[in-house]
């Protein structure tokens, strides 16, 4: 009788104790996951693409997913610059560049502009002569959604990375991944690097046999680039068994061919109308797959972008809206000349890259100059150029006069080790081109802006209820919302929050 009384007591406490939590016992014994994970990311995809070529959309594609799951329709990039390897690595990291260290597609390490994924160490597996291989995750420095799936298995789940740019496939699938794979331009085939593995699977040569693309032919800049990446990801779906084991997998598909003919025909147009109703296409077609393969509400997928793009200045001019070109290997040269008319010495300023100045250290050094007094100095001549509202010495972006919005941005993306000293906040519509001129029909991405940070946060499948939410949130918020879904710990640089359901 006493023990009855007691336990009764006992069990009476522990569910006491479980509802002044929050929890019932028996949601807190529930941790259930789904049997696949698939990030899409959509490089160049605006966010209100969605609603410009709706009406166009299959009924299995991006409308499925709008009308089967959920959007978060007001996901900002909360960094500068908006660029892919950066907004690859956030959405996967939910992190920023001072804290990943992906500062740009291109960065400095020791006053040389690096490539983000470049790795000496490795060498290519599938194209055995070429550099396009030499890849791998190590200047990553932040652990991804994938990475962060594998440690709570024990590294039983497989994490598999795919798209045409080696950055795409590689940082979304992380640092213990088991497999990435990119298009080699040169062999006309998928490829990946020793990082991973001494040789391909089967599977993958034998895919490669029966899709090589003539080489050299440039797959990114045509709708074929999107069919293929589609193609492969089911390959890999089927050959790999990913959503048939006993934990969770995940596969990372980047589609690169949007922004390739993006950059090159802009934001309208027949040709960004046909990559876009492709890749819809692609992806009712490979919702299809997964619910056979994986069953429907098995499978967890979201669908976001890297960064957004901004409409050509040329079109937006032909209407009265103000924008324009920034020639910014002009402003390098001239900045050169000022500068070696002022300390005598020349090309103080290394390059311009993702609307930073990079000086050149050593140089600085060893001429005895103050590096600050340079970097004054560039800054009180940059700011005459009327078409930059803020010219900001990333050291000191927090005590500068920029609305905080922006100010937050440059912090954030202001990698110390890596990123240039001076970040250029040019006027809205005004972005950087090589060759501005009034025939220039392209468009590019980058900054701040809307336009280039606006980006989808789409989701469909387990556990997800169909609505839209218009409440403010950032890319770093998408990995931390996919991780506590699954009762998983979020990357180990991540700074977001997870997003409800509302
Ligand atoms: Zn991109």
């Amino acid at each position: 009788m006493i023990n009855r009384y007691f336990g009764t007591i006992l069990y009476r406490s522990i569910f006491a104790i479980f509802l002044s939590l929050g929890y019932s016992p028996t949601i807190f014994a529930k941790f259930e996951q789904p049997k696949l994970i698939v990030g899409i990311v959509v490089d160049q995809m605006r966010w209100d693409y969605l609603s410009y070529y709706y009406n166009k959309f299959s009924d299995g594609g991006l409308k499925r997913i709008l009308s089967e799951g959920y959007s978060f329709n007001n996901t900002m990039i909360n960094y500068v610059p908006s660029i892919t390897a950066i907004g690859h690595t956030s959405v996967y990291t939910g992190s920023v560049p001072s804290l990943h260290g992906i500062a740009g597609n291109y960065f400095a390490i020791n006053d040389k502009s690096t490539y983000c994924c470049t790795d000496k160490t490795v060498k290519s597996i599938g194209s055995e002569n070429s550099k396009a291989g030499k890849m791998s995750p190590h200047n990553m420095l932040s652990t991804t959604i994938g990475d962060q799936l594998k440690i709570s298995t024990d590294f039983k789940s497989k994490v598999i990375g795919i798209a045409l740019k080696d950055r795409a496939a590689i940082l979304p699938a992380g640092h213990s991944a088991d497999a990435a794979y990119w298009w080699d331009d040169s062999a006309g085939h998928f490829i990946t690097s020793s990082y991973y593995m001494d040789k391909l699977p089967d599977w993958v040569n034998q895919f490669n046999k029966a899709n090589h693309t003539k080489p050299k032919f440039n797959i990114k800049t045509s709708n074929l680039g999107v069919e293929m990446t589609f193609k492969m990801a089911q390959a890999a779906l089927e050959n790999e068994n990913l959503g048939k084991h006993d934990v969770t997998d995940m596969l990372t598909v980047s589609i690169s061919s949007t922004d390739a003919i993006g950059h090159t025909y802009s934001t309208r147009g027949k040709e960004n109308e046909e990559v876009y109703l492709t890749l819809d296409k692609g992806i009712s077609e490979f919702l299809k797959i997964l619910d056979k393969q994986v069953g429907k509400k098995n499978y967890l997928v979201f669908l976001t972008a890297d960064h957004g793009a901004v409409h050509n200045y040329n079109y937006m001019n032909q209407h009265k809206i103000p924008g324009g070109g920034w020639n910014y290997d002009k402003t390098v040269t001239e900045l050169n000349a000022h500068l070696k008319a002022k300390y005598g010495i020349n090309n103080i300023v290394l390059f311009e890259d993702n609307y930073q100045m990079y000086l050149d250290d050593s140089l600085i050094i060893n001429n005895n100059l103050k590096k600050q007094d340079i970097i004054d100095e560039s800054i009180e001549y940059l700011k005459r150029d009327s078409n930059f509202l803020y010219v900001v010495d990333n050291e000191y972006a927090s005590i500068s006069t920029v609305p905080s919005f922006i100010k937050e941005k440059i912090i954030n993306g202001y990698n110390r080790q890596r990123s240039g000293e001076i970040t250029i906040i040019p006027r809205a519509g005004y972005f950087g081109v090589s060759h501005p001129s009034t025939s220039y029909k392209g468009t590019s991405h980058g900054e701040w802006n809307p336009y280039d940070a606006h980006i989808p946060f789409l989701m469909m499948g387990w556990n997800v209820p169909h609505g839209e939410s218009f409440k403010a949130n950032y890319i770093v918020d998408i990995a931390p919302t996919i991780c506590a879904m699954l009762h998983i710990q979020m990357p180990n640089s991540c700074i977001g929050n997870a997003q409800n359901f509302e």
